[in-house]
């Protein structure tokens, strides 16, 4: 079994509230919200970060974008507004090495971020 959290939520050995889930993505709640909608998304295969995404992730980048479109009308935030985020690197705050989109709506937000 993976080390890693994010592949052990998608194998489902850790529990999650998962509000979507195909056979390339698994979304799920935030479990440290930071907005009334937070959700993130992550691909089943394990691509560590941004960095490590290769032009045969072109695929995978887009159906995660898409798919946090999806998501985004599905919980009514789409034209109130939303903001995906993938934080890449601890600098820019990436504290689990799975790469994910952070789905994040329902509330105003600033900028820039802080
Ligand atoms: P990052 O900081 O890497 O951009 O985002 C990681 C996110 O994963 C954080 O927002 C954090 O709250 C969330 N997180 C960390 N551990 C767990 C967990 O065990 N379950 C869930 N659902 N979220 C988690
Ligand atoms: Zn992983």
């Amino acid at each position: 079994m993976s080390e890693c959290l994010f592949c052990r939520i998608a194998a489902k050995s850790i529990p999650a509230k998962i509000v979507h889930e195909d056979e390339g993505f698994v979304a799920f709640e935030d479990i440290h919200p930071q907005a009334p909608v937070h959700i993130l998304l992550i691909p089943r295969r394990h691509v560590s970060s941004l960095n490590e995404a290769s032009e045969a992730d072109r695929g995978l980048l887009g159906d995660l974008l898409l798919a946090a479109r999806r998501l985004a009308k599905e919980k009514g935030i789409e034209t109130s507004g939303y903001r995906v985020v993938m934080n890449t690197m601890a600098g820019a705050g990436q504290s689990v090495f799975h790469v994910h989109l952070h789905l994040l709506g329902g509330r105003k937000f600033s900028w820039p971020p802080g």
